[in-house]
């Protein structure tokens, strides 16, 4: 009987055909998407470059010049009139928080459940990216990991979202940052917390962490009266270090900031009450700032009791700390730690808000655009593969209608937004 299968009575050779024909097929149909770009910014020097072509092909940027031949049956996308650029980086993000203060911050975690934050953390992820964030580092709180998770389906490509770094749980001191809990109430806070009161327990804590799929380590190392150590802040340091994770802390000022200085963290989140002294101090050790300056509406809506004081001065305090870290010289990233949304604006929105603070501190805008780009990615040690539009690199391409380098309020209206290589977001 003769055999049905057609390939029965082929010789190898014919394999290798097919085999070439496939492989041929499959780059020919691999999409290359051109962009012109009229004016191409390179934040790292704060120069716009006219008349570019870029070329993106499989998610990366494949070439980019002047003078960079289209290939034919590429998808032109024009943006000759506009400035185009990285996508913004956001260092300081809570995804899955909605702070609502009229409730009480415990009650977030007591409330809600990890799905419901994980729902609301993907919703905000892609509001994130709309507006032109194309990565952000989220900073706990995030519902029993639910935000590594959220990280994971976006890296599927199940959803839309920027690039998400996760720190897992926040390691802090008894009592992670709630205060005076009824004792008969238990520790419901390790919900959201890791409690770690020694050397050996903040070890512990950063493998935990680690374990479960975080990114990077959170500590959060002065919210009660008692406070980390040096040795304690060196062991976090350490340990992340050999993981190749890097550690930032949330501190105000004084002695707790001293010692997450001096123990070695890469970062300090917040940080909004320190002194020249310990800026110079962070400027000599290469300690990054994500200085989270809150605009005064926002400090308003999130504490409307005013029990972190009245919005106006703390908002004024703030400012002055940014004002004197820049004028310092301390390395600062972005961040913003927004987590609520006023009315009729969504958490990108709110994000862009902190603009203003940069302007009010004087800050050029070049240099604000830094701390958002090129200087974000380096502190969120992901500037190999991001922040940047150049040869190699992940297409995270925005594009505003006017020139962020002019006016950094351009960034509210960006109209373009590309990640990975896909297009998000395009208004004409
Ligand atoms: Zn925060």
């Amino acid at each position: 009987m003769k055999n049905q299968n057609p390939f029965q009575d082929r010789g190898l050779d014919f394999y290798i055909l097919l085999a070439v024909m496939v492989l041929t097929a499959g780059l020919a149909f691999a999409q290359t998407t051109a962009i012109r770009a009229g004016n191409l910014i390179d934040p790292a020097a704060g120069t716009v470059a006219k008349g570019q072509i870029i070329l993106v092909k499989d998610g990366r940027i494949v070439e980019v010049g002047p003078a960079v031949t289209i290939p034919a049956g590429a998808e032109v996308i024009d943006l000759t009139n506009a400035w185009v650029l990285p996508g913004l980086m956001d260092a300081h993000t809570h995804i899955t928080l909605d702070f609502n203060t009229n409730a009480g911050f415990d009650s977030i975690y007591l409330r809600e459940s990890s799905a419901m934050r994980a729902l609301r953390g993907l919703r905000t992820a892609q509001d994130i990216l709309q507006v032109g964030f194309t990565a952000v580092k989220d900073v706990g709180n995030d519902a029993n990991y639910a935000a590594v998770d959220i990280r994971d389906a976006i890296r599927k490509g199940w959803f839309d979202g920027p690039t998400v770094l996760t720190t897992g749980k926040i390691i802090a001191p008894f009592g992670g940052q709630t205060h005076r809990i009824a004792p008969e109430q238990g520790f419901f806070w390790l919900f959201e917390y890791i409690d770690a009161d020694s050397v050996d327990e903040v070890r512990k804590a950063v493998r935990e962490n680690i374990y479960y799929g975080a990114d990077a380590i959170k500590l959060v190392a002065d919210n009660s009266t008692f406070y980390y150590t040096v040795d304690e802040i060196k062991a976090a340091a350490g340990e992340a270090h050999a993981a190749g994770k890097m550690v930032s802390v949330h501190v105000m000022g004084g002695e707790p900031a001293r010692n997450v200085i001096l123990g070695g963290a890469d970062g300090i989140d917040h940080g909004f009450y320190l002194t020249d002294e310990l800026l110079q101090l962070m400027k000599e050790k290469g300690t990054w700032l994500i200085g989270t300056e809150f605009p005064q509406a926002h400090l308003e809506q999130m504490d409307p009791s005013g029990s972190m004081g009245a919005a106006k001065e703390e908002a004024a305090k703030e400012l002055d700390r940014l004002k004197r870290a820049y004028k310092i010289g301390v390395k600062m990233a972005f961040g913003t730690d927004s987590v609520s949304n006023l009315p009729g604006k969504n958490r990108g929105e709110m994000m862009l808000d902190y603009l203003d603070m940069w302007d009010a501190a004087g800050v050029p805008p070049a240099a604000t655009l830094k701390a958002m780009t090129t200087d974000a990615a380096e502190f969120m040690k992901i500037n190999k593969t991001r922040g940047s539009i150049a040869k190699g690199m992940a297409a995270d391409i925005i594009a505003a209608s006017a020139n962020p380098l002019e006016s950094i309020q351009a960034l509210r209206q960006v109209s373009f937004v590309m990640k990975d290589g896909k297009v998000i977001k395009k208004r004409d």
